[in-house]
């Protein structure tokens, strides 16, 4: 059933995909005008027609298809699903069996074997997010092996392969029970209220679990707490619980505000105590200058690109003058959290960035300490920009 067609490399540089490197852009083959229909399998040959990997034909904007087996003779089939599902549910034992942590990433895509796929874990509800045309052909294959390896409440997916991976709007819900509107899931004991099927953002970002918890148990105890593109609140409700003074959440999203009171609610705290700004950090950062507002711990996390009324912010671009507005609002010997979630650029970069927004401001400054993609979120050494995720906490020194 599986007609497969043979995608030759560029002569030059056909080691990197022998040595593992998982995902194919257009430009890296001769031929990719024979791909039609997405979801097709193909084998990546080089080029003397040897075998590469076997994989398939799926357009995100990271690339044309993503390899799936170096195995010329393995099938792509459920059998193949279920096995790669099996194995990413084993590696996810500890987080099976931690009561205090009930929402986490149980399959990352290419770290996982398979790109274009990738799953998540509410309180026995699975979220299925497909990034490509491609990847959804196989999805009876898919359901049908995550029956077999799990018993699931219920299963939602988020189609993502529209234009530049934006979201299908639609009913995600897919099998089994439908989940209660909030879904209350516990992260190292703080509650968040996840709604599987309003939106393709289900209420909380599983890969900041660590930054949080460091938040919440070494950084806010006391502290005047800011933190920008709040989005759900999740990192002030973090500070809120470690003991912060007050917590200042800016977001320009209207939704913003009730979520985040939501957030402070089912945490039991006071959210009348704290701040929560419907605004365009830009403003704010011009609002906190006018009023010489200080700060003792600054959280930063942009998305990688936003387009509002008054800016254009692309992290790659615009990052460093993002930061160098923070600093100017940071106490002495406050933190700032840079965060970035932008794939287009590395550490290396991201902390170029750092390093020019402090000399830029002529203030001193000192890492103390980084994070990336936690252990769920799993990535391959073959292909770096899979952990996209960089977090550096910066203390202003003078
Ligand atoms: N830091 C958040 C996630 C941020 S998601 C967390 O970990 O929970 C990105 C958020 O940035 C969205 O909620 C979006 O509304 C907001 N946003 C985008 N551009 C903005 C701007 N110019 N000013 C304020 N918020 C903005």
């Amino acid at each position: 059933m599986q007609n497969s067609i043979r995608l030759k490399l560029k002569a030059a540089n056909a080691k990197k995909w022998k040595n593992g490197y998982p995902l194919i852009k257009k430009e890296d083959v001769l031929n990719s005008h024979d791909l039609k229909r997405e979801g097709t399998i193909f084998e990546l040959v080089d080029e003397h027609q040897n075998f590469i990997g076997k994989g398939y034909y799926g357009i995100q904007n990271k690339g044309i298809g993503w390899i799936l087996t170096s195995q010329q003779k393995e099938p792509i089939d459920q059998p193949f699903f279920e096995k790669k599902l099996k194995l990413a549910l084993n590696s996810r034992k500890s987080f099976f069996e931690n009561q205090d942590t009930t929402a986490f990433r149980v399959f990352n895509g290419e770290g996982d074997g398979i790109g274009g796929l990738t799953i998540d874990y509410f309180d026995g509800f699975y979220v299925i997010n497909w990034y490509s045309e491609g990847i959804y052909r196989f999805k009876d294959d898919i359901l049908q092996a995550l029956s077999v390896v799990t018993d699931f409440k219920g299963v939602y997916e988020k189609k993502r392969f529209a234009a530049q991976g934006s979201y299908i709007e639609d009913d995600d819900f897919l099998l089994g029970d439908k989940a209660p509107a909030p879904l209350i899931v516990k992260e190292n004991g703080i509650k968040f209220a996840i709604y599987l099927n309003e939106n393709a953002m289900v209420g909380v970002f599983l890969d900041q679990r660590e930054v949080r918890k460091a938040i919440r148990d070494k950084y806010s105890k006391d502290k005047q707490v800011l933190n920008t593109f709040s989005y759900t609140g999740a990192f002030s409700v973090a500070a809120a619980l470690g003991g912060a003074a007050k917590t200042t959440s800016v977001d320009v999203a209207n939704r913003s505000k009730s979520k985040t009171i939501e957030h402070f609610r089912i945490n039991g705290i006071d959210f009348e105590a704290q701040d929560i700004i419907v605004d365009d950090v830009f403003q704010y950062f011009k609002y906190a200058v006018r009023k010489n507002l200080q700060f003792d711990l600054v959280i930063l996390d942009p998305p990688s690109y936003a387009r509002s009324k008054k800016n254009t912010f692309r992290a790659e671009k615009d990052y460093s003058d993002l930061l160098e507005k923070a600093i100017t609002i940071t106490a002495k010997n406050g933190v700032i959290v840079a965060s970035t979630n932008a794939s287009s650029f590395g550490m290396d970069k991201f902390k170029g960035f750092i390093q020019k927004a402090f000399q830029q401001t002529g203030v001193k400054y000192e890492v103390l300490e980084e994070y990336r993609l936690p252990s769920d979120f799993k990535t391959i050494k073959e292909y770096k920009e899979g952990n996209y995720l960089k977090v550096v906490f910066l203390k202003k020194l003078s």
